[in-house]
Protein backbone atom coordinates (compact mmCIF):
# COMPACT_ATOMS: atom_id res chain seq x y z
CA UNK A 1 0.00 0.00 0.00
CA UNK A 2 1.09 3.55 -0.71
CA UNK A 3 0.80 7.14 1.10
CA UNK A 4 -1.83 8.86 -0.24
CA UNK A 5 0.08 12.20 0.83
CA UNK A 6 3.53 11.31 -0.41
CA UNK A 7 3.00 8.64 -2.36
CA UNK A 8 5.79 6.50 -0.56
CA UNK A 9 5.23 2.49 0.19
CA UNK A 10 4.47 1.98 3.19
CA UNK A 11 3.64 -0.85 5.93
CA UNK A 12 -0.57 -2.21 4.57
CA UNK A 13 -1.11 -2.12 8.61
CA UNK A 14 0.12 1.47 9.42
CA UNK A 15 -1.85 3.74 10.49
CA UNK A 16 0.53 6.86 10.59
CA UNK A 17 2.83 6.96 7.47
CA UNK A 18 6.10 7.06 8.69
CA UNK A 19 8.06 8.98 6.11
CA UNK A 20 5.61 11.84 6.06
CA UNK A 21 3.92 11.78 9.40
CA UNK A 22 0.01 11.78 7.67
CA UNK A 23 -2.57 9.17 8.90
CA UNK A 24 -2.50 6.67 6.30
CA UNK A 25 -6.64 6.17 6.06
CA UNK A 26 -6.06 3.36 7.82
CA UNK A 27 -7.71 4.17 11.33
CA UNK A 28 -10.99 5.74 8.71
CA UNK A 29 -11.64 2.61 7.20
CA UNK A 30 -12.37 1.41 10.84
CA UNK A 31 -14.36 3.82 11.19
CA UNK A 32 -16.58 2.43 8.14
CA UNK A 33 -17.22 -0.37 9.59
CA UNK A 34 -20.10 1.68 11.06
CA UNK A 35 -23.04 2.12 8.96
CA UNK A 36 -27.03 1.69 9.81
CA UNK A 37 -27.98 -2.59 10.21
CA UNK A 38 -31.71 -3.43 9.89
CA UNK A 39 -30.75 -6.34 12.34
CA UNK A 40 -30.31 -4.23 15.75
CA UNK A 41 -33.27 -2.49 14.34
CA UNK A 42 -35.36 -5.43 14.48
CA UNK A 43 -33.93 -6.18 17.98
CA UNK A 44 -34.51 -2.98 19.35
CA UNK A 45 -38.18 -3.24 18.14
CA UNK A 46 -38.55 -6.66 19.12
CA UNK A 47 -36.55 -5.75 22.86
CA UNK A 48 -36.65 -2.31 23.58
CA UNK A 49 -34.76 -2.44 26.93
CA UNK A 50 -31.52 -4.39 24.83
CA UNK A 51 -32.08 -1.58 21.87
CA UNK A 52 -31.38 0.95 24.13
CA UNK A 53 -28.67 -0.73 26.22
CA UNK A 54 -27.17 -1.21 22.51
CA UNK A 55 -27.96 2.41 21.82
CA UNK A 56 -26.01 3.74 24.71
CA UNK A 57 -23.02 1.44 23.90
CA UNK A 58 -22.80 2.20 20.92
CA UNK A 59 -23.64 5.60 20.39
CA UNK A 60 -19.74 7.04 20.01
CA UNK A 61 -17.77 4.58 18.56
CA UNK A 62 -20.52 3.52 15.86
CA UNK A 63 -23.40 6.62 15.78
CA UNK A 64 -25.38 5.21 12.96
CA UNK A 65 -25.14 1.58 14.35
CA UNK A 66 -26.18 2.57 17.76
CA UNK A 67 -29.49 4.82 15.85
CA UNK A 68 -30.60 1.68 13.95
CA UNK A 69 -30.79 -0.34 17.29
CA UNK A 70 -32.62 3.06 19.16
CA UNK A 71 -34.90 3.43 16.43
CA UNK A 72 -36.28 0.10 16.42
CA UNK A 73 -36.55 0.70 19.80
CA UNK A 74 -38.09 3.88 19.99
CA UNK A 75 -40.33 2.40 17.33
CA UNK A 76 -41.00 -1.10 19.38
CA UNK A 77 -42.22 1.15 22.66
CA UNK A 78 -44.45 3.51 20.42
CA UNK A 79 -45.89 0.13 19.06
CA UNK A 80 -46.27 -1.61 22.38
CA UNK A 81 -47.56 1.63 23.70
CA UNK A 82 -50.49 2.14 21.13
CA UNK A 83 -51.48 -1.73 21.33
CA UNK A 84 -51.66 -1.27 25.37
CA UNK A 85 -53.77 2.05 24.70
CA UNK A 86 -55.72 -0.08 22.02
CA UNK A 87 -56.31 -2.53 25.32
CA UNK A 88 -57.18 -0.04 27.98
CA UNK A 89 -60.02 1.51 25.87
CA UNK A 90 -61.53 -1.74 24.70
CA UNK A 91 -61.11 -2.92 28.33
CA UNK A 92 -62.50 0.38 29.40
CA UNK A 93 -65.60 0.19 26.76
CA UNK A 94 -65.97 -3.85 27.52
CA UNK A 95 -66.08 -2.76 31.41
CA UNK A 96 -67.83 0.09 31.25
CA UNK A 97 -71.13 -1.14 29.20
CA UNK A 98 -71.11 -3.94 31.94
CA UNK A 99 -71.25 -1.63 34.73
CA UNK A 100 -73.88 -0.24 32.49
CA UNK A 101 -75.92 -3.03 32.10
CA UNK A 102 -75.97 -3.66 35.92
CA UNK A 103 -77.68 -0.26 36.78
CA UNK A 104 -80.23 -1.00 34.27
ZN1 LIG B 1 3.44 9.69 3.59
Amino acid sequence: MYCNTCGNEINENAVVCPKCGCATGKSSSVVKQDAPNTGFAVLGFFFPLIGLILYLIWKTETPLKAKSAGKGALIGVIVSAAISLFYIILIGAFVGSMAGGYYY
